[in-house]
């Protein structure tokens, strides 16, 4: 079955198209969790942050700069979350790299930002983390 996002780019799919240029598009999510929730996404199919390659990687905030203040000025929302799943543990649910960005509005009552770990990491496990990744 070929992926719904790339349907969408090609026109196969309907979609309410918000901006578009060459390389990316921008579209209402059907099921938004604020009014004017929108994806990014480019119109060649990369999976994920991982497999996403130039010149789509350094261009795509580019892009979403231009959608975020379309919709803060046109919506007037308080402010925007962006937010980007990879894979299934992280929530992803269609695997076309995809950036969510979900405008915000005073005392909304969604809950987007992540609430700390219940034990704190100590001092010695950062140090051992960034040995670790460095
Ligand atoms: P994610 O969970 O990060 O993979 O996000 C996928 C998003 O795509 C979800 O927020 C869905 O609501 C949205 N979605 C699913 N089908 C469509 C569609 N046909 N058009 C627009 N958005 C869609
Ligand atoms: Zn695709």
């Amino acid at each position: 079955m070929e992926c719904i996002f790339c349907k969408i780019v090609k026109g196969e799919l309907p979609s309410y198209t918000v901006f578009e240029d060459n390389n990316f598009k921008a579209f209402f999510d059907v099921f938004p969790a604020s009014i004017g929730h929108t994806l990014v996404v480019p119109k060649k199919h990369y999976k994920d942050i991982y497999d996403l390659q130039s010149p789509y990687t350094e261009n795509i905030f580019n892009f979403v700069q231009k959608v975020a203040k379309n919709l803060k000025e046109k919506l007037e929302c308080d402010g925007i979350n962006i937010l980007q799943n990879n894979e299934i543990a992280a929530g992803q649910t269609i695997f076309h790299y995809h950036i969510h960005l979900i405008p915000r509005y005073k005392d909304d009552g969604l809950k987007v930002n992540p609430a700390p770990m219940k034990s704190l990491p100590v001092d010695s496990e950062f140090e051992k983390l960034l040995k670790k990744l460095k």
